[in-house]
């Protein structure tokens, strides 16, 4: 039978490319997207177009209705899920003298409240406690969580170091009901998530002077890391962490 998964944030950049592989790894994938319809839906032909199955659903991860009515969507269109990949995400940089009511609750609204609305409908469905079949949540952290970032970086640091406690504490929670958790601390990737502060290439010029491997990784170096740690191949892997950052 089929796995399903569901990726929040698959429209592009890493997100695009978990589903990419996901679809060829046999899974029926959920590609949820905010505001790029197109480039959802391109990710949902390009599934089809290699033999898989997919379907694009848009959600607001930070509206819990939106996320309610996604995951109703899910169990609807493409059956029982398998797999959740917490993978939507923003960045904006502010220096914390100009932290204010509105851009700081955005960060964590988008980076943190959202995981736990998509994480809560995940464990009501996966729980054997809940009549589920068990399944495997993967938390998209940074390594920002651990090294911090340039000036600007407070806030969407502190996001994902609260995505890596709540990797752990909910690992604890939930592992004795079939549910894997596990998460990906991702360095510097070239996505398009860098055009919010300098640019690609900006961002591939500093990882050449920062990253030990000299270089930035690709969205697809993330991707792998994922879909491994969806699959039976890490059937013992539970509360872990897997950077993938060149050696950071
Ligand atoms: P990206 O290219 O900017 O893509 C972000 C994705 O998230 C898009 O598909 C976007 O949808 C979606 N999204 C944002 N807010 C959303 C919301 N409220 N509801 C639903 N979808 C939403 O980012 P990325 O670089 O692939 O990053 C993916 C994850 O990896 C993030 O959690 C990020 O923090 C983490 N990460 C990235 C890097 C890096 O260097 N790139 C490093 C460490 C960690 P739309 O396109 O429809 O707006």
């Amino acid at each position: 039978m089929k796995k399903v998964m569901l990726v929040t944030g698959a429209s592009r950049g890493i997100g695009a490319q978990i589903a990419l592989l996901a679809g060829r790894e046999g899974y029926k994938v959920a590609v949820n997207y905010l505001n790029s319809e197109e480039a959802a839906r391109e990710v949902v032909k390009q599934i089809h177009a290699e033999g898989g199955e997919a379907i694009a659903i848009q959600a607001d991860t930070t509206n819990p209705q939106d996320v309610r009515d996604l995951f109703q969507k899910v169990d609807d269109q493409l059956g029982t899920l398998d797999v959740l990949v917490n993978n939507a995400g923003i960045l904006k940089t502010f220096l914390v003298e100009d932290i204010n009511a509105h851009n700081v609750a955005e960060m964590f609204n988008a980076n943190v409240l959202s995981v736990f609305y998509c994480t809560r409908e995940a464990v009501l469905r996966m729980s054997t406690d809940k009549g589920g079949r068990g399944g495997s949540i993967i938390n998209m952290t940074s390594v920002a969580a651990r090294l911090g970032t340039m000036p600007g970086g407070v806030a969407y640091a502190a996001t994902k170091g609260a995505i890596d406690a709540f990797n752990l504490a909910l690992s604890k929670e939930v592992g004795g009901q079939g549910i894997r958790v596990n998460a990906i601390r991702p360095g510097l990737i070239s996505t398009e998530m860098h055009n919010a502060t300098g640019g690609i290439a900006e961002m591939q010029e500093r990882a050449r002077a920062i990253v030990p491997m000299g270089r930035a990784g690709t969205a697809r170096e993330v991707a792998e890391a994922a879909i491994w740690l969806a699959s039976d191949s890490a059937s013992y892997v539970h509360g872990s962490v897997i950077d993938v950052a060149g050696g950071r």
